[in-house]
Formats: C-alpha cells, sequence, structure tokens
C-alpha cells in the first residue's frame, strides 16, 4: 500500500515574511498519519521555513540540488547542506529546469544519485510537452526520460525515489490532465517500472501527478489506482488550498 505524498513547490515566490508565515499556517494543519506532505521553499529561506516548521508533520524539500559534495562550484547548493537545514526531499528535473534552464537528462541522473547518496528522497519529473503529446508521442518522451533520469539505480535505490508526472502544457496553465489522461500515464510508468525492476518495485515507488492541481480537481485525480499524491505549484502558495489538496489526498 502506497502513502499518498502531497509536496508543494513554491517555485520562486514569496519573501522571507511571507515564507515563515505560510509555513507556520501549514505546520498547524493534522496531517494525520495517512498522507506524507512537504513544502520546497525556494533555497534561500529553506533555514527560516525549517525553523517555523518545527518538529511538525510537514517536511521540507528542496527544489533543486548539485550533484557535488563541495568546491569550487559557484552559486550551488550539495545534498548534504540541504540536509543540513532539514531538508527531507529535493525535486529534480522539473520542467522548468529541463525546459528554461537546459538540464539533461544525464545532468538529472547525476543530481539523483548525489542526492540519495546524501540521504535525500528525490522527486523526479517527468513529463511532455504540448507539441509531444498531439504528436502522440508522450509515452516516448515520459520513457526516454525515465530512462535517462533514472539510470544506473538498484533496485533498493528505485524504492527510495519519488516520481512525479507533471505534463508540462499542466504547469502553471490552469489546464490540468483529465483523471483518465493521467492515469493512463502513470500506469504506463508503473509498468515501465516493473520491466526495468520487478513487481515489488513497481507497487512501492509513489508516482505523483502535478499540473495545475486545485482543491476543485484533487478528489478525481487522487481517486485514480496509480495517482500517489501531488506535486502543487500555485495552490501550495494559499495554505487553505494547500490545506485542502492535503484532505483530498487522505480520502
Ligand atoms: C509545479 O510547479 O510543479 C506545478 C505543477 O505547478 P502548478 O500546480 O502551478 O501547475
Amino acid at each position: 500500500m502506497r502513502k499518498p505524498f502531497v509536496a508543494g513547490n513554491w517555485k520562486m515566490n514569496l519573501n522571507k515574511a511571507n515564507s515563515v508565515a505560510l509555513a507556520s499556517q501549514l505546520s498547524d494543519i493534522d496531517v494525520g498519519e495517512t498522507v506524507d506532505v512537504a513544502i520546497c521553499p525556494p533555497s534561500v529561506y529553506l533555514d527560516c521555513v525549517s525553523t517555523a516548521l518545527g518538529d511538525g508533520q510537514v517536511r521540507l524539500g528542496a527544489q533543486d540540488v548539485y550533484y557535488q559534495e563541495k568546491g569550487a562550484f559557484t552559486g550551488e547548493i550539495s545534498p548534504a547542506m540541504l540536509a543540513d537545514v532539514g531538508c527531507r526531499y529535493a525535486i529534480l528535473g522539473h520542467s522548468e529546469r529541463r525546459h528554461v534552464i537546459g538540464e539533461t537528462d544525464e545532468l538529472i541522473n547525476k543530481k539523483v544519485h548525489a542526492a540519495l547518496a546524501g540521504g535525500l528522497i528525490p522527486i523526479v519529473c517527468v513529463g511532455e510537452l504540448l507539441e509531444q503529446r498531439e504528436a502522440g508521442q508522450t509515452m516516448d518522451v515520459i520513457r526516454a526520460q525515465f530512462t535517462g533520469s533514472l539510470a544506473n539505480l538498484d533496485a533498493a535505490k528505485m524504492e527510495n525515489v519519488v516520481i512525479a508526472y507533471e505534463p508540462v502544457w499542466a504547469i502553471g496553465t490552469g489546464q490540468v490532465a483529465s483523471p483518465e489522461q493521467a492515469e493512463e500515464v502513470h500506469s504506463d510508468l508503473r509498468k515501465l517500472l516493473e520491466n526495468s525492476y520487478n513487481q515489488e518495485v513497481a507497487q512501492s515507488v509513489r508516482i505523483q501527478y502535478g499540473g495545475s492541481v486545485k482543491p476543485d480537481n484533487a478528489l478525481d485525480l487522487l481517486a485514480q489506482p496509480n495517482i500517489d499524491g501531488a506535486l502543487v505549484g500555485g495552490a501550495s502558495l494559499k495554505a487553505d488550498d494547500f490545506a485542502a489538496i492535503i484532505k483530498a489526498a487522505k480520502v
């Protein structure tokens, strides 16, 4: 039985005061035992958000990590530094990093290995562009990202990875994938896990859906058998909306 996992990606939003205030509101949510929850603020606010969250049930995640342990890598942050400020998770290969910053599967794969070695749980994002979906290439794209970003992970490591299916055309657009569209890809991803590893790995890895998840569509998406939670952008910036999505994941 996979425990649903809801993560909020704050992207490059909020300031220090807003971040602390939002984290304090979220730390009051009664998350319970049946769902995991994390928020991923901008890296400069990780430390103060960590303090605001305290020892509560809402955990901390980063929006990225670098793959080296330390040294002359100006502007980068290592897995150990993230763990040091209380991070448990790191989002890797988000579509904005793939398509705006230009990250490749090869780079993402190095980050996945480094995150796991540093004790972080990677949330690895995959997803197709609109033109790729319209050209019938969705699963080719997902397969290539899966194979490239998750290369050379043995079964034990893979079981510590979370996958987020995020169709790029649905991110920040308000244009959500239908539950059927999302479930089709999630179920294919699970088959990919089974073919690449085994039934046990396929049944244990959590696959989140991301792309305009809101309180009014969360229930239908999360009711799908292969959707194990949500990676939430815009709606994670409002405590009430994020709380409603967490509630939907508990049903
Ligand atoms: C995201 O940032 O990963 C995301 C899915 O954003 P939104 O929920 O705003 O579409």
